[in-house]
Order: C-alpha cells, then structure tokens, then sequence
C-alpha cells in the first residue's frame, strides 16, 4: 500500500513541490510518527477541493509560505516536520492535532492573520477609519511606481518603512535585485471618494463593500508587484494567478522578513500589505 502510494507520489509532476523546498532550512527531520500525515498533506496539497474565500480551489499551495512562517517550519509541505509543526499550531488553538492541514486549520489561520491588521478590526467594530490628512502623504519615487499603478501616495512613515524592506529584499535576494519590478508599489493611498467612483466605473472592486470602505484609504495599506501569471493581471484573484505568485522569490521574502519592517500580509492577495508599525 506505501509504495503504492509512494509511487504514485514520485510519478504525479503535481506533487513535485518546490515553491518551499528551494528555501527549506536543515532542520527538517521528524519522528517517523507524522510520516502519515506527511502522506496526507502531500497529497490534499495540489488536490484537495475546498473553499477558502467563497469560491472553489484545489489545493493549498498559495498558503504554504504564510503556514510555514506560522508555524515556523520551512519545511516541504510533504515532509513530517512540516506536519509536526502543523500539529503544534493546531494545538497552540486548540484544533485536533492530527498534522494533516484541512479547512478548519486555514480558518484559524485566517483568523491569525487578520487580527493583526488594525484595518480589519476596525471594520469588525464597524468603523472605517479616517484618511489621513494630506500632509502625513508623501510621493513616490519614479523607480518605486509600478507601471499599471494606481496612485503615488503613501503615507510617509509606511513610505519610509517600505524603501527600507524594498532595499532589504535586494541586497538580500539576487533574484529580486535582478527584476526592477519586483516590489514595486502598484496601490498606495486610495483618496476614498475617487476609489468609490472608480469603483463603480470599473465594476471590478469586489461589489460596493470594499468599495465604499478600502484599507487603502487609510494610507498604510501597499500593493506590491510580486509577479504576475500569463495573461492576468498584477492584482488578479485567480486561484493560479494567486498560486503563481505565492511560488515567486518576491512574496517568499516578504513573507518570512516584512514584518521586520512593520508590514502584514493578506492571506487572499499576496500583493496586498498593511504596515502595522511593529513585528507582529
Ligand atoms: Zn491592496
């Protein structure tokens, strides 16, 4: 039965997961005890069908960057130690400590993440916070604008914070230094009554909702250019749009360093960080 599955594994190009593997740190040995579970996940990784963000995906490999920093593991999704610290998270929230990563385990996860975003717990108290006032913006530099962006405002504190994560990420990783575009700033500040009209013209904002209230009013909210798949956009929530990007060198180093310089992510766009000031 193993090496039937096995086999299947080493024979399925699906399962051949590198997006983590190219990073994955010495220490990812485990007790023969998660073997199973590491069977489990290697298999759900690409194929299980689920639904995450009110529509179908298969697989979790866009999250795997986020769950290995969560669960501070960079370790191969396949592998037993990525299941140990699965099980170790899982119990941290009081989850069936299986190691096998399922549904119940990415909503804690969400939820994890989210409360870190001041943003999003002011929209659960049901407030919208005020823009800042004109002279807390400052302007981009030509080099830092994405060419599809759509503002050059930034709140100058989150600015000064972003040039130093964008100059960490290229003397850190040569594949970021290579690609100019990579990090580049496509959104900043969204003057919240142009977003709303622009909003409506374009139809495209996820409905009235984020429309009428977007992080990216408050000026603390960045979209970066972390990639973008053939033929979608920079900031497309297309499960292989958003899978493309999660396996790039951008958002693999924004993951595991930009909370160094105060930044979060955004489980759903990997394009999308909010400065929070502090290393969560
Ligand atoms: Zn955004």
């Amino acid at each position: 039965m193993w090496s039937r599955l096995l086999a299947l594994m080493f024979a399925c190009p699906a399962l051949a997961w590198g997006g983590a593997a190219r990073a994955q740190a010495v220490d990812c040995e485990a007790s023969p005890v998660w073997n199973e579970a590491a069977m489990a996940n290697a298999f759900s990784l690409n194929g299980l069908e689920w639904t995450p963000f009110n529509q179908i995906e298969w697989g979790w490999e866009a999250y795997v960057p986020i769950l290995q920093k969560e669960i501070g593991r960079r370790c191969d999704p396949a592998t037993g130690a990525f299941a140990e610290g699965l099980a170790a998270f899982q119990q941290r929230y009081g989850l069936p400590t299986t190691g096998v990563f399922d549904a119940a385990t990415f909503t804690v996860l969400k939820g994890v993440v989210q409360e870190r975003r001041p943003f999003i717990m002011a929209r659960v108290r049901n407030e919208c916070p005020e823009p800042p006032p004109l002279f807390q913006l400052g302007y981009l530099l030509p080099e830092e604008e994405h060419a599809d962006r759509l503002t050059r405002l930034l709140r100058r504190d989150v600015l000064e914070a972003y040039r130093q994560m964008a100059a960490a990420a290229r003397r850190e990783v040569p594949a970021i230094a290579a690609n100019p575009e990579l990090l580049q700033i496509f959104s900043g500040f969204r003057d919240p009554e142009a977003d709303a009209a622009r909003c409506a013209q374009q139809g495209n904002c996820d409905g009235v909702r984020r429309a009428a209230c977007s992080p990216h009013r408050t000026g603390a909210a960045v979209d970066l250019y972390v990639g973008h798949a053939p033929g979608l956009g920079v900031d497309s929530t297309a499960a292989e749009s958003r899978l493309h990007m999660s396996r790039g060198a951008g958002y693999q180093w924004l993951v595991t360093n930009a909370g160094r310089f105060g930044f979060t992510p955004y489980l759903y766009e990997p394009w999308h960080w909010e400065y929070v000031g502090a290393a969560p």
